[in-house]
């Protein structure tokens, strides 16, 4: 499979053939076609497989073909760390580079100020870890009912910070018609039930 085979954005596959991506990983090549079919998506994968693309590149596609200018996010990625959310926003700037989608990185451990100015100016996806989405949440300043699109990303690791019960109230604010996208490296009896719970038949793929 080649990345042109696979019905990305032009504009996405522009912007990987600049990133000097020839071709897609396991994990791209299975979870793109299932992601570009609206399908809930299982990904069973560990860091360093290119799983970040296999959920970045079909989400950037679908916002694409939707309105131009969001006053309300479109698009919700969660991970369990600052480090990890920083890196999947670097990612998706280097992927929607070409496109006119804007993001708010939310992270804890930064003054809310620039946060809440992106907030305010209507950004079309967040990259957030749990804590710092909810506080947003709580103080009012966000509102999650325009959610197309959820990513939960190492979704173990959440686990094992005591994230589960806030990725589960998260999943509440957003709606029930959103297309999720969830990974996890390993797939402990908690994480199955939190899968069986909020996501819809679900592709699972796994490498
Ligand atoms: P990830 O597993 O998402 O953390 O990605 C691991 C690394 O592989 C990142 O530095 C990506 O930029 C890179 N990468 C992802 N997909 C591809 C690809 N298809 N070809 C070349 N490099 C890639």
């Amino acid at each position: 499979t080649k990345f042109s085979d696979l019905k990305l954005d032009p504009k996405v596959l522009k912007a990987i053939a600049e990133a000097g991506y020839e071709t897609p990983t396991p994990i791209q090549e299975q979870a793109i076609p299932h992601a570009l079919e609206g399908r809930d998506v299982l990904g069973i994968a560990q860091t360093g497989t290119g799983k970040t693309a296999s959920f970045t590149l079909p989400m950037i596609t679908r916002l694409g073909r939707g309105r131009a200018r969001a006053r309300m996010p479109r698009s919700l990625v969660l991970a369990p760390t600052r480090e990890l959310a920083a890196q999947v926003a670097e990612n998706f700037d280097i992927y929607a580079k070409y496109t006119r989608l804007t993001k708010a990185l939310l992270i804890g451990g930064v003054a809310f100020g620039e946060q809440d100015k992106l907030i305010d100016r209507g950004v079309d996806v967040l990259i957030a870890t749990p804590g710092r989405l909810l506080d947003h949440f709580e103080r009012g300043k966000l509102l999650l009912t325009g959610v197309e699109v959820m990513v939960v990303d190492e979704a173990d690791r959440m686990l094992d910070m005591g994230f589960i019960p806030d990725i589960e109230r998260i999943f509440k604010l957003t709606p029930f018609t959103r297309q999720t996208f969830f990974y996890s490296a390993t797939m402990p009896p908690e994480i199955e039930r939190l899968t069986n719970t909020f996501l819809q038949g679900p592709a699972r793929v796994e490498v």
